[in-house]
């Protein structure tokens, strides 16, 4: 189970890859943000990974909501 290991990123809620998480110095705050290329799913401005994580979750209800293929 490595649902708690929380350094190793979180799965996009988009495509469902390993998203990195990192930590802008210049505000202290987190994000994270998919790799993989054509996806380009992000999220930044979190004051903590748990928020960041909370931020992801938000985004994938907001992405599930709308549905695929508006573009
Ligand atoms: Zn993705």
């Amino acid at each position: 189970m490595s649902r708690y290991d929380f350094r190793r990123g979180y799965e996009c809620p988009r495509c469902e890859a390993d998203t990195n998480v990192f930590r802008d110095p210049a505000t202290g705050t987190y994000g994270w943000v998919c790799p993989v290329e054509g996806c380009r799913a992000v999220g930044f401005g979190f004051g903590s990974r748990r928020l960041a994580r909370v931020g992801l979750r938000e985004y994938r209800e907001r992405f599930g909501t709308r549905g695929c293929g508006s573009r």
